[in-house]
């Protein structure tokens, strides 16, 4: 036998202990790289939840087939971008909605439904995470509907009850005015406001534990610091913002610090896997630079208006809303609108400091007159978005967690934890609740 012929022998014979010593290679797996941002972005449940198309539908008779106008959201432009759902912003406005807050929710909730019954070939009206999938696996856009600003439940659990009985899945506790049991950002440094010491009173504590119990995602976006803080101590379920910025790279009340952001990814109970934070494209939640110089130019804007308000009032008419928001969307017109990549860094952050499970997209389209980032005007630019994340190494299964998956599991715990309240049987509501009697 050469000595050749021994040594292919000898690691012939040995090979299989060599394998047993050394740990097996893992299977070669598709790799990230191998995937176009067009393939993951299209292989993604993507989950928008902020849009305040519902005004739109209900003051300018706007229908999701139509072109988008001024607007940015449509059918066209949903299904150029594969936007798989969207949670359609049930806002009320409180100044000139005052006295008929259900009244104007009970408007926009039918809106959205009477959106659904026009075209059921394209969406479908859901309200569960497997609803969300299910319209997917259909080819269709699902429908969700969220509560903006907890005025619209006039101070009454059964009518919180009542919203979740007609579809809607998430609450912001307050929008930019505080209510009764909430404070808002938007008015805390406001004196002629009245606040409450704890961010929010006893019966706001009831409200969140009846949204927790009922399996409605508590929304602590536009809700002042404190009432953020108090909120997530007593809530049992996960939180979300469903439209909010990192405060680190743009300075306003509404988006949040860092210590924030990592509340929220704690949020919920012990085995809880955290919540999310969906980013806001409003260029002004997103750039400092533009947020300042519209702040600068804001004593102008407010004169113009009043010259416009005046100019009807001679002629014994009030200025339509429409023309208003005209005017003021030349002046914002005048802002260079901030770059893409500024709305990514704030995803970047936020999935830096809470880490990647924690982040999403709540886009606030046809709620912020058009003031977006370059290049992002409608759902059919959110494949951009998935490119510039995956130029900056994040991976298809971290783009498919951003772009929904982190809602969806959210959306999974807060159902799950409802129907753990549920079992407790033992709701703790105040004394107004009506199942809530004296035990005798
Ligand atoms: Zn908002």
């Amino acid at each position: 036998m050469s000595t050749r012929l021994r040594v292919i022998l000898a690691l012939v014979v040995l090979s299989p202990l060599m394998h047993a010593q050394t740990p097996p290679k893992p299977a070669p797996k598709m790799t990230p790289k191998s995937l176009t941002p067009t393939q993951v972005h299209q292989s993604a449940i993507v989950i928008d939840t902020h849009a305040d198309t519902p005004q739109r539908f209900v003051d300018e008779n706007f229908d999701l087939a139509d072109p988008l106008g001024r607007g940015n959201l449509n059918l066209d432009s949903i299904h150029k971008g594969n936007l798989g759902a969207e949670f359609f912003s049930i806002w009320v406005d409180p100044v000139q909605n005052k006295g008929r807050f259900a009244g104007r929710t009970f408007d926009l909730i039918d809106a959205v439904k009477q959106q659904v019954a026009k075209h059921p070939d394209q969406i479908k009206f859901v309200t569960s995470p497997e609803g969300i999938e299910q319209a997917h696996r259909e080819h269709k856009f699902a429908a969700l509907m969220g509560i903006e600003g907890g005025h619209s439940i006039e101070d009454s659990i059964p009518l919180l009850r009542q919203y979740y009985a007609l579809g809607v899945r998430y609450m912001t506790l307050t929008w930019s005015n505080s209510t009764s049991w909430a404070d808002s950002s938007g008015d805390i440094d406001d004196k002629s406001v009245p606040h409450n010491k704890e961010g929010l009173t006893e019966f706001g504590k009831d409200v969140v534990y009846e949204m927790n119990r009922l399996g409605m995602m508590v929304d602590i976006s536009h809700v002042s610091d404190h009432t953020f803080y108090r909120t997530l101590v007593i809530t049992r379920a996960p939180v979300i913002a469903s439209h909010s910025d990192a405060r680190a790279l743009c300075d306003a009340p509404r988006n949040m610090t860092d210590d924030m952001l990592r509340a929220v990814a704690n949020s919920g109970g012990p085995n809880s896997k955290g919540g999310v934070i969906d980013v806001n494209y409003y260029s002004a939640f997103v750039s400092q630079a533009y947020r300042d110089a519209d702040k600068a130019q804001q004593p102008e804007v407010d004169k113009a208006v009043a010259d416009l308000k005046a100019k009807y009032k001679a002629d014994g008419k009030e200025a339509p809303q429409a023309e208003i928001d005209k005017l003021k969307r030349t002046f914002a017109d005048r802002i260079p609108r901030p770059p893409l990549s500024m709305l990514i860094d704030h995803i970047d952050h936020i999935a830096k400091v809470a880490g990647v499970d924690h982040v999403g997209l709540g886009s606030d389209f046809d709620g912020v007159d058009g003031q977006l980032p370059e290049g992002l005007d409608s759902p059919a630019d959110l494949p951009k978005i998935t490119a510039a994340l995956m130029a900056r190494g994040y991976s298809a299964e971290d783009c498919r967690k951003i772009l929904g998956g982190n809602l969806l599991r959210v959306f999974r715990e807060v159902e799950a934890v409802s129907k753990e309240l549920q079992a407790e049987n033992r709701p703790r509501i105040t004394d107004k609740q009506p199942f809530d009697k004296p035990q005798k």
